[in-house]
């Protein structure tokens, strides 16, 4: 057994900790001055805040919940909102990290944020979501607005949870604020196409990759592990891209078939069912053993640290496009890299949410409204530049596509932060 593999486990999953080693390393890559180092290693805001909400019974409960703003330097701060049982401290300080340095791929004018609140929202009502989400959205009122820190869904949250952050700004305000906040629904100046936009651009860049690999699409086994918006969305994209998609799961479990699964099927039997489970033609996966079944490309699109020192050798994709954020460990990584293995970065493979909330806040902000072709047409441009810029400089720079993207990222905030120089 490898070093890697005695690592204690609690260790490696420490997001913040991952966050860190990877800036550590491009920094070094990159001889990046020692102050711009110290900087950029911190988040510079970090907000917690505990707060009551009202029950349907009428009991109270208490609820925590962060606001984080790593780097500000590039533009407005920007991420999503997060509801999950698991939502720590350190894993949002990780997620604002990564938020800047994806803005920074994509070269879109933000800086990175995060989000969440310790809840399973399922125990919640509609009610009782309601309440919290929008005292949640008054708590971190003093960060959050148009020009200064921009919230987005993430896991557990969606357009509706986003409508009534909207709607709580608002009323504060006096009046609508709709560029506050992206990934709302269309009615309330939602963007089209934002729905769609994590997985079409996971879909760009891993059609990018096997053509990079000289591969065909209509060759190509894919298992996707998460069917929330963004792996559900990429593995139906994937599926129209030709690819034949052979497992899917969910926190609870997943379908496989190695013949194929029809995506459309899929999707309407889960929205009957409300479940994957018993899908005709499939048979059980557990989501670990989805990691390792017999593919070409795996998508992890549900959580953080599931690919670890333990499966990273399980793994038979020979191609791993990152959907989700955070989810391989430096540990896997390097694992990865030692059996050539191609990795797409999540900072570069799920920038396409970003890219159309990017999108959403200019049509908001000019109130002048984009159709679905044009939102697709300028998201398809931004993806398939960044992913070839990042190919470059891998192959210039003898790196692995995390390290280049990373590279890429790095030096355009640090040349942010060093030409607007230390205040005061
Ligand atoms: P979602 O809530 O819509 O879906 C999450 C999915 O993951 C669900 O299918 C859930 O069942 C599954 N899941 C949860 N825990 C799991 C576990 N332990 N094992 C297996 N599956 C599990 O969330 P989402 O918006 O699709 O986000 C998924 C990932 O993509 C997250 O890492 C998120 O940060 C990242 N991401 C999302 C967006 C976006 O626009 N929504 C953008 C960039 C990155």
């Amino acid at each position: 057994m490898s070093a890697a593999e005695l690592k204690p486990a609690v260790q490696e999953a420490d997001e913040w900790r991952t966050a860190q080693a990877q800036f550590d390393e491009a920094a070094e890559l990159i001889r990046l001055e020692p102050w711009l180092r110290e900087v950029l290693r911190e988040v510079q805001r970090e907000f917690t805040c505990t707060f009551p909400v009202k029950l349907d019974n009428e009991s109270i409960r208490m609820f925590t919940g962060y606001r984080v703003q790593h780097n500000i330097n590039r533009g407005p701060a920007k991420g999503g909102i997060r509801y999950h049982p698991d939502v720590s401290l350190n894993e949002v300080k990780a997620l604002a990290m990564w938020m800047t340095w994806k803005c920074a791929v994509v070269n879109i004018p933000f800086g990175g944020a995060k989000g969440g609140i310790i809840v399973n929202p399922r125990e919640l009502s509609l009610n009782e979501l309601e309440h919290m989400t929008r005292r949640f959205a008054t708590e971190i009122s003093i960060l959050i607005g148009h020009d200064r820190d921009i919230p987005a869904p993430d896991v557990n949250t969606d357009g509706q949870t986003m409508a009534w952050i909207m709607d709580t700004l608002s009323m504060h305000l006096g009046y609508s604020s709709p560029a506050s906040v992206t990934g709302k629904p269309i009615e309330v100046g939602g963007s089209l196409g934002r729905i769609e936009a994590t997985g079409r651009g996971v879909t760009i860049t891993s059609v990018a990759a096997l053509e990079h690999l000289g591969r065909n699409p209509h060759q190509t086994r894919v298992a996707v592990q998460g069917f929330g918006n963004v792996g559900s969305i990429s593995a139906r994209l994937l599926e129209e891209a030709g690819c034949t998609i052979v497992a899917v799961s969910e926190d609870y479990g997943g379908i496989h078939n190695p013949l194929g699964l029809s995506i459309k099927r899929v999707l309407e039997y889960r929205a009957r069912e409300k479940t994957l489970n018993g899908f005709p033609g499939s048979q059980p996966i557990g989501n670990q053993e989805l990691l390792s079944v017999d593919c070409d490309l795996l998508v992890p699109a549900a959580i953080g640290n599931q690919l670890t020192s333990r499966n990273a050798r399980d793994v038979k994709a020979k191609l791993i496009v990152e959907g989700a954020n955070g989810p391989t460990t430096p540990e896997a990584d390097a694992i990865f890299r030692e059996r050539g293995i191609f990795l797409v970065p999540d900072i570069l493979a799920n920038a396409g949410g970003v890219t159309v909330s990017y999108f959403e806040w200019v049509q908001d902000l000019q109130s002048f409204f984009w159709s679905e072709h044009e939102v697709n047409q300028k998201l398809k441009a931004i993806m398939t530049r960044a992913f070839a810029e990042v190919l470059n400089t891998r192959e210039e720079k003898k790196l692995d596509m995390r390290m280049a993207a990373y590279v890429q990222a790095v030096s355009r905030v640090a040349a942010a932060t060093r030409e607007r120089g230390l205040y005061p």
